[in-house]
Order: C-alpha cells, then structure tokens, then sequence
C-alpha cells in the first residue's frame, strides 16, 4: 500500500529533515545555545513578517488558540470596543474569548465563503470602536479576506488592528508594517509544518506599550514575563523546545532556498495546480475569495463527509472535512506542508475513480 498523504490544514506533512530533528534527545533550554537560536527565530519571524524594525516576537507553548486568548487579554481591556470579523468558527473564536474576559464587542457576521467588502465596513464606522480582531484566512470555510481594506479601515479609523494569521502565514502575502497590523498571531502546525504546540506572536511597538500597561488576570499567558525573558531569547517556562528547534530549521531552510516569497508562491501554485485539475468533478469552489493555504469545495451532491471516509478508508487520502451544518456540504483541501504535484495526482486519480463509482 502506498503512503498516506495528508492534505489536512493541519498538522500537516513535514519535511523529512525536521521529522529527523524529533528524534534527537531534547536538549536542555538556559543555555546560550537555545537562546541564540530563540533570537534567530524572532529575527526571521519578523523578516518573513515584514515587521517594523521595533516590533517583538514571543513564542508560547500552546495552541494556535492560546495566542489568540494572549493577544486579546493582554492588548485589550474592558475600556476597548472590539469589532471583529465573524465568517466561520475561527471568527467565532475570537468572538467567545471576548465574551469570557467582557471585552466589548460587535460582530460583521459573513455568511459562509462570503468576502469582506466595503459596505460590510460602512456601517461600523464612528461608532467609538477601539480594536479590530480578524482571521485573515477564515480557515473553516477557505475565504482570505482582504487585508488592503482592513488596514485602510483601521487606519482611518484609529483601530488597533489584531489578525489572526495561522493558516496563511508563508501561504499568502503579508505586510505588518506596511498594514499597520499591531499583532500577527500563526501556529507551528500549519504553513510552519512542524508539530503542533508552538505559537507565535509578533506585536508593533503599539501593542508592546499595550501589553507592559495591562494587568491581565492569567499567570501563564501574561505576556510581559514572556517578553521581558524573550529580550535574552528566553522563556518564563519551560518551553516546547524540541519544536522551537525544528521551527528554527524550517525558517532557516526557508531563507537559503529564496525567502518568504518564494514559499508562498510555491504554496499558491499548488493550489491553482489542483484548482485547474478539478474542474471536471461535481464540485464547486466555496469562496472566489480563496486562500493560497486551502481550497474549500461543496460537493454538489452533499456527500462532503462521505468522500472524506471514503479517501481515508479506501484510498488512505487524507483530505479535511467540516463539522455541524456544512458536514455534508463543504470538504477541504490544503495545500500546505510537504506536498507535491505528484501528490494532487493521486489525489484527483481517487477522485476519477470515486466518480466513475458514482460515489461523488
Ligand atoms: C488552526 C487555526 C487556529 C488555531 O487552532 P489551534 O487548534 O488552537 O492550533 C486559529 N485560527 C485559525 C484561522 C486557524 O486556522
């Protein structure tokens, strides 16, 4: 039998020379060694980030989510007005953080694969909003939202603008600086491609300010400790070293083989290769707003699930299906991680056969 291919959005398949790096012993962390690579990691992070020069980065152990959680309570207050974008249930996300800790806040509700456009912003204008929270790529539903007009938006109207960018980290371009964006959050087991347990947050000199004139009520996820450690590439705790290690290959093989761009152009033209070798399958595409980092499909005889199982039981192909509602309807197919055209092949090869079977 052949290999199982993942084309899950996370986590997702790894290079084999970081997989190599899991089965060395971890090694111990207050040393000038792992701080040195620590540092090294931020100074890619902000790179790859197009972050200002005093911008700062903290890596926590923890979930993708844990950041979210740690950017809203340690930037925000009660005294903020939060508007965030909910488009799908990581919009939905940042929408149930706020509701534990009283974050005010309203909601631009999107309808599924809808993109955010200009008269969804009208309505919120001068309306005493302090924040903006947005997940750049809605990774439920595949839509990439248009950062160009949430920076505008922000900037106009003076919005400390916090975006959630774990799925399209290294999938699709972004500019911290030039966007004014105050915090980047992105997770290890997605465009990263490492093991899951790291995230990481980078925050413009404006949220740093933040963060040190806040009393968030958490110990753990109380950022200043975390940045005032990561200033000697330390962390208040004992860290997921082994992945902060594999994460330092990744960003550095990165750099050697062209930089940021490159990797995203690499992500996107997986994703037009296997967008144009499915056009001839019962399948619709969810958004015209997609994400390099995912094609988000409806399968047009609501067998979204089924097709899921079926890849998974009968042709070991992991692709990624939705929850609640959409189950039937939506399937999702990544493209980041270490994939291959030759991988699509086979993909769209089971889904010919699938067809053929009238089980599509
Ligand atoms: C994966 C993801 C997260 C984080 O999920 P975790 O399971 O906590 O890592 C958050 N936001 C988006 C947009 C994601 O794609």
């Amino acid at each position: 039998m052949e290999n199982l291919i993942n084309f899950t959005v996370g986590p997702v398949q790894m290079l084999d020379e970081i997989r190599e790096i899991g089965a060395n012993q971890v090694p111990y962390f207050r040393t000038s060694e792992f701080s040195e690579l620590m540092l090294d990691n931020e100074k890619l992070i902000k790179e790859f980030m197009f972050a200002a020069e005093d911008s700062r980065v903290v890596f926590m152990t923890g979930s993708g989510t844990a950041s979210m959680e740690a950017s809203i309570i340690n930037t925000l207050t009660e005294k903020d007005k939060v508007l965030i974008v909910n488009g799908g249930s990581f919009g939905k996300r940042f929408v149930d953080i706020c509701d534990v800790y009283d974050i005010p806040h309203d909601e631009i509700k999107l309808n599924l694969g809808e993109a955010l456009k200009e008269e969804h912003l009208e309505n919120f204008k001068n309306k005493g909003y302090t924040a903006f929270a947005v997940n750049i790529h809605e990774t439920s539903t595949g839509v990439h939202y248009d950062i160009k007009l949430i920076s505008k938006f922000c900037k106009e109207q003076g919005l400390f603008l916090i975006v959630d960018a774990i799925s399209s980290f290294l999938a699709d371009e972004l500019y911290m600086e030039k966007f004014g964006i105050d915090v980047v959050i992105t997770g290890s087991q997605k465009a990263l491609a490492c093991p899951p347990g790291v995230s990481v947050i980078a925050l413009s000199k404006n949220a740093v300010d933040r963060v040190y004139n806040n009393k968030p009520k958490t110990f753990y996820l109380d950022l200043k400790s975390a940045l005032n450690n990561a200033e000697r590439g330390q962390t208040p705790f004992t860290p997921a070293v082994g992945i902060l290690i594999q994460i330092n290959k990744r960003l550095n093989q990165i750099k050697v083989n062209g930089g940021v761009e490159t990797e995203i152009a690499r992500v996107q033209s997986l994703a037009n290769y296997f967008r144009n070798k499915i056009k001839h399958l019962p399948f619709k595409e969810v958004t015209d707003s997609p994400s390099n980092a995912v094609t988000s499909l409806y399968s047009i005889n609501e067998k979204a699930n089924d097709i899921f199982i079926t890849l998974k039981d009968e042709y070991k192909i992991w692709i990624c299906p939705n929850g609640g509602e959409i189950k039937n309807k939506i399937f999702r197919v990544g493209h980041i991680g270490y994939l291959t055209e030759k991988d699509y092949d086979r993909l769209v090869d089971a889904f010919d056969d699938m067809n053929k079977k009238g089980l599509l």
